[in-house]
Formats: C-alpha cells, structure tokens, sequence
C-alpha cells in the first residue's frame, strides 16, 4: 500500500492525528482537535510547509472534526486509518483490521478501561462515517505485553478474579516500548538482545525485552500500577484503599482521584506535574521539587532493577518519552542507583542528547550494558503496523 496511513488517537473531547507517508523521512501533517462537544471546539494542526494553524470549530463533535481533519491533509488521500487503542484484553496479540467482532471485543473490554476505550471506539464509529471506504485497523497499547508469562501478568489473587473476571497484568505503552527496542537492536551490533526500556512521559513505565517480545513491564491491569508519573501514584500499598477509606471516610471515587490526577511529581513537589518545572525547582533548593525528583528517579531504578530478572542477559536500557528524550538529570540519577550494572555514562553524550535525538550514551569500549536515548515514534509504529495488516491480515 503506498497510499499514506491516517493516525488517529481519539479521546472522550480529542482526537489527536498524523498522515504517515510509507516513506518513514516524509514530513508528516499533525495536529490535535480538542475541546470537542464545547463551544471552545478547535483544530490546531501544522501544515507540509511547517507552519502552524488553528481553526474554531465552535461545538463540534468527533464527526465534524474528523471531517476538518480531512479538510486539511491537502488533498492528500489515505489509504487507511490506524486507531490507538488503550486496552485489547487478551483479545489481541497484534492489531486487528476492524470488523463488527472486532468492536464487539473491544467493547466488551471498557471495563478495564472506562475513561479510554469508549472514547476510542466513538472515535472508530465516527471514522467509518467520514471515511466509509477505508480499512480500519486497531492497534492496542496493550498488545506488545501478551507475550509476558504468566509469573509476571498474574496476581497472588484468588484464581477466578482472573479465569472469570479478567484480573490480571496487561501493560501498556506498547507501541512506544515495541518500537524503541526495536530501534535499538538495528542501531546496536548487540541486535535484538535483552533490553530495558523506560518511557518517561506524562504516563511513565518500564519493559524488559528479550528479543523484540516484551517478558514484564510496569504497568499492570489499569495504566496507574507502576512508576510515579506526573499526577500517579504507581505502585502504593494495596493496603492503602482500605486504610483512606475507613480513617478519613473516602469514597472509591475519592481514592481513585486522589491516586490518578493529585498524586505523583504533582503530589510529592506540592508544586507541578511538569519535570521541567520540578527540576529547575529542585536546582533552586525547594524541597517539595527535590523529594519528587528523588523518589521519581529511585523508583525507575528500582523497577529497572526488578525487571531485569525477566531477561536472561542484559545488553541495555533505552531512555523515550519527554522525560527520558529530555533530561539529562534523570538518566544519570537512574543510571547512579544502578551501579551493580555495570554503566558506564559519558557525560557530554547525556548533556548534548536532547530534542527529539537519537543517541548512544554509554563510554566507548567499556563492555558493560549498552545506554541509549531513543526518540518513540508511536504514530510511526501504530502506521506500520496498520499497513502490515492491511497488506497481510491474519
Ligand atoms: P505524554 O506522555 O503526554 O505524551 P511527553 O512524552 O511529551 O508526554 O512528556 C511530558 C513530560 O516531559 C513532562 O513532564 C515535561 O516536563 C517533560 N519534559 C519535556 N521536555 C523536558 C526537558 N527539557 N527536561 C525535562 N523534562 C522535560
């Protein structure tokens, strides 16, 4: 298919979207429509010379903004759309060319995912409309974690929460933690070896890879398991529900709110959700900013450091997202706890990789794991994939 893949990662008032040229060094057409259902609707995009443009689209819904999303590809026609989908269950072990069983799987799987999967199923039904002749595909966030065994996706819970209810580890970030392992193993002679990978965004987790399969990562049966992130937690007591709610009288609705939007870099700092932010505080002494930048950066040491146990050998740790793209600060903290490793950081390469660019960090000719710096490119992987199953479905 040489035709270009429309990208589309719709959320309950978004839809975030990129055409992909099969030649991956084509300039891509990107943008975001937000605030949909409001009388503040608008579409802000780039267009192929790079400039920036953003329309109103006063109390459009995902339809209409879909259909101003085509408005402005410059004529440029897709060939298919590729959908972002949160949570597939155990439905899907790859992407999936959308049919009526395919919706039916991932409906039956919002309850694992209710703030997601049903927005991007409004963002499916709402594609078919604009583009009825188009084949769709789904691809899950949550897919690349099928291959982990089951020692690491079960919980020490009694078995018929999992056999009947579906409790258990899923994992997510997929895309990202399949692509930028991948990547390492064409750039390193190590190839498709054992890698730990550590998206740092907003939503924050770790993957261990053996030979492009992902064996345990941190996320588990919702995207909050895990690091801290900007307003998560991670990984608390489970104790901890029990306890808020019979001392302080919080609702589950509460506790869920408290754990999802007020806690992480946001909790700890007292201050922000926004590394940059928290790091230039910490720099200037304030406590709150150091602390979060501590127990941030201590805890990816520590899941790297669990995580390791699911590969049989270690060739190295791959730092994406803003965070891991962006500050030199936290590669090298990590890098510093985990000294039984074996690292070998070169200073100037950590200062000078930033802005979107790949880079290799470790000292030459040190023979411990290997430390890279690779930008993720989930719209590019989620493209791939959906050319690879409209060429070959199963
Ligand atoms: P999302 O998960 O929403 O896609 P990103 O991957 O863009 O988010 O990551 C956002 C995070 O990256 C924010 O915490 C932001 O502060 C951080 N970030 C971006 N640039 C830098 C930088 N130069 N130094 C430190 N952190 C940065």
């Amino acid at each position: 298919m040489n035709a270009p893949v429309l990208v589309i990662n719709c959320g309950s008032s978004s839809i975030k979207y990129a055409l992909i040229d099969s030649d991956p060094q084509a300039p891509r057409l990107a943008g975001l429509a937000e605030r949909l259902g409001s009388s503040e609707a608008r579409l802000k995009g780039k267009n192929s010379a790079g400039e920036s443009f953003i329309q109103q689209l006063p109390d459009a819904d995902h339809s209409e903004a879909l259909s101003a999303i085509l408005k402005c590809l410059e004529g440029r026609v897709p060939g298919a759309v590729g959908h972002r989908i949160v949570h597939g269950g155990e439905h899907f072990t790859q992407a999936a060319l959308i049919d009526d069983s395919v919706v039916a799987a991932i409906e039956s799987t919002s309850a694992l995912a209710p703030l997601h999967n049903p927005a991007n199923l409004a963002g499916i039904a709402a594609t078919k409309k604009v583009f009825p002749e188009l084949p769709q595909v789904a691809v899950f966030d949550t897919a690349f974690h099928q291959t982990l065994p089951p020692r690491a996706y079960r919980y020490a819970l009694p078995e018929a929460l999992y056999t009947e209810h579906g409790i258990r580890r899923y994992g997510f970030h997929g895309t990202s933690h399949a692509f930028v392992s991948q990547r390492a193993g064409e750039l390193s002679n190590r190839g498709a070896g054992g890698w730990l990978t550590a998206h740092l965004g907003n939503g924050c987790s770790t993957s261990a890879v053996w030979s492009n399969q992902s064996l345990d990562t941190s996320m588990g049966l919702t995207p909050l398991e895990g690091l801290v992130m900007g307003t998560r937690s991670g990984d608390v007591d489970p104790g901890l529900h029990a306890h808020l709610h019979r001392q302080l009288g919080w609702s589950l609705d509460e506790i869920d709110n408290a754990l999802n939007t007020q806690s992480g870099l946001l909790g700890l700092s007292g201050l922000t959700n926004d590394m940059r932010e928290v790091e230039e505080q910490a720099l200037e002494g304030h406590p709150g900013a150091k602390l979060a930048l501590g127990v941030f950066c201590y805890r990816i040491a520590k899941s790297l450091a669990a995580l390791s146990c699911a590969l049989p050998k270690l060739d190295g740790v791959i730092f994406t997202g803003g965070i891991g793209e962006n500050s030199p600060i936290v590669r090298s903290e990590v890098l510093s706890l985990l000294p039984h490793f074996g690292f070998s950081i070169d200073k100037a390469a950590n200062e000078t990789t930033i802005r979107g660019k790949e880079g290799k960090l470790d000292s030459v000719g040190h023979g411990g794991p290997e430390v890279w710096v690779i930008p993720t490119d989930e719209e590019g992987r989620i493209a791939m994939e959906t050319r690879l199953c409209v060429e070959s479905p199963e």
